[in-house]
């Protein structure tokens, strides 16, 4: 069953909580409503919303917003070692990872608390401390906006990659997801190599799911601002990745500045945006109704009632500040529309 509304406020639809609004927004439950609606007349100008956790909205969208409602989850099969199981779009991506830990299920235990819907999670390829939900999708369905049906695309179709997927490549503007399939594993697999995880999870007495899932939600809770309290979209900006030539110089002049290597390429070399913001002097800097978080400089926040224009002019200034400062562009990770 699908709804309409028109004329709608994003407010409560957005994690950095702007109050722009849109002509049009389509809750679907199903690919039967958006065959009816792609089939009578396709809108000129359309986005797929899920639960708002990467999308800024700058102005009054004039198209129309596609939102699933579908949230079912279903295990297709269980032997006992493992599971397969689908997960319409809807569906908190948290709570799944909350299920799976319950069931003694491996495998996305180090992606808790990442805000998501489980039909966004596809698209970027959420990852976190050393995981990727590619590792555990084996299948995403969608619509396909021209052809009109339904397609599933095997895990290795998707081309996954770090935050990249085919969702966000040639699919762009043509996918619509409706649901995912992942395996998850009863043998336990620790992932606990990344950063303070390690050193947590011991804390709590060993490498079990919950302990994980504890530790992962603890660490992220002290690090990230929760976007129900300040208004924000996670990483605002792309780590940039720059000549060899570039990061070389600016090592000798900055030798604790932290690069990493690009798999596969050696002229190019990846540098952490929230460091050079930080360096550029912005960490805790505040313009008005929005500002740069005072304990990761990645993190543009809304402290209450800003625009979306408000957002975007403190993004241009924070990357022309880091442009003057070290010659390096950094881009938004968020989708600005
Ligand atoms: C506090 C905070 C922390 C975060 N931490 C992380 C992190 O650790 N790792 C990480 O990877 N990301 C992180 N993010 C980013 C965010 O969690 C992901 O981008 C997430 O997938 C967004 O999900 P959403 O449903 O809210 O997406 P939306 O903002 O609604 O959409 C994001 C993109 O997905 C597309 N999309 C959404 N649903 C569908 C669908 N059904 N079909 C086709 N396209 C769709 C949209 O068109 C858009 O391009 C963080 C964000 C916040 C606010």
């Amino acid at each position: 069953m699908k709804r309409l509304y028109n004329d709608i406020n994003l407010a409560s639809r957005n994690s950095f909580g702007v109050s722009e609004s849109a002509r049009c927004i389509v809750e679907f439950d199903s690919a039967e409503d958006l065959k009816e609606i792609f089939s009578a007349e396709r809108p000129e100008k359309w986005y797929v919303l899920g639960a708002g956790n990467n999308t800024l909205f700058t102005q009054y969208y004039d198209g129309v917003i596609f939102t699933p409602t579908c949230s079912s989850l279903t295990v297709l099969s269980d032997d006992g070692e493992g599971a397969n199981i689908r997960v319409e779009a809807a569906y908190d991506w948290d709570s799944l990872v909350e299920w799976s830990v319950k069931q003694g299920l491996w495998g996305i235990e180090n992606l808790s608390a990442i805000p998501s819907s489980v039909g966004a999670a596809p698209v970027q390829n959420i990852g976190a401390y050393g995981a990727e939900v590619k590792d555990a999708i084996t299948v995403v369905e969608y619509f396909d906006t021209n052809k009109l049906e339904v397609v599933r695309l095997t895990n290795e179709d998707c081309r996954f990659a770090y935050r990249e997927s085919i969702f966000k490549q040639e699919l762009r503007g043509v996918a619509i997801i409706l649901a995912i399939e992942m395996h998850l594993s009863r043998t336990p697999h620790p992932n606990l190599g990344y950063g303070d995880v390690i050193k947590e999870v011991e804390a709590r007495g060993g490498a079990t799911l919950e302990n994980i899932r504890e530790a992962i939600c603890a660490i992220r809770g002290r690090k990230l601002p929760d976007p129900k309290v300040l208004g924000n979209a996670g990483s605002f900006f792309k780590n940039p990745i720059v000549e060899r030539e570039v990061a070389e110089r600016l090592l000798a002049e900055y030798p604790d500045m932290p690069s990493y290597a690009v798999p596969n390429d050696d002229n190019h070399v990846k540098l952490a945006a929230g460091w050079l913001i930080d360096k550029s002097g912005l960490k805790g800097y505040r313009s008005g109704a929005v500002g740069v978080h005072q304990n990761q400089a990645l993190v543009l926040v809304n402290y209450g009632g800003a625009t979306g224009g408000e957002v975007i002019a403190l993004a241009k200034y924070v990357s022309q500040c880091v442009n003057d400062k070290f010659g390096v562009e950094i881009t938004p990770e968020v989708n600005l529309l």
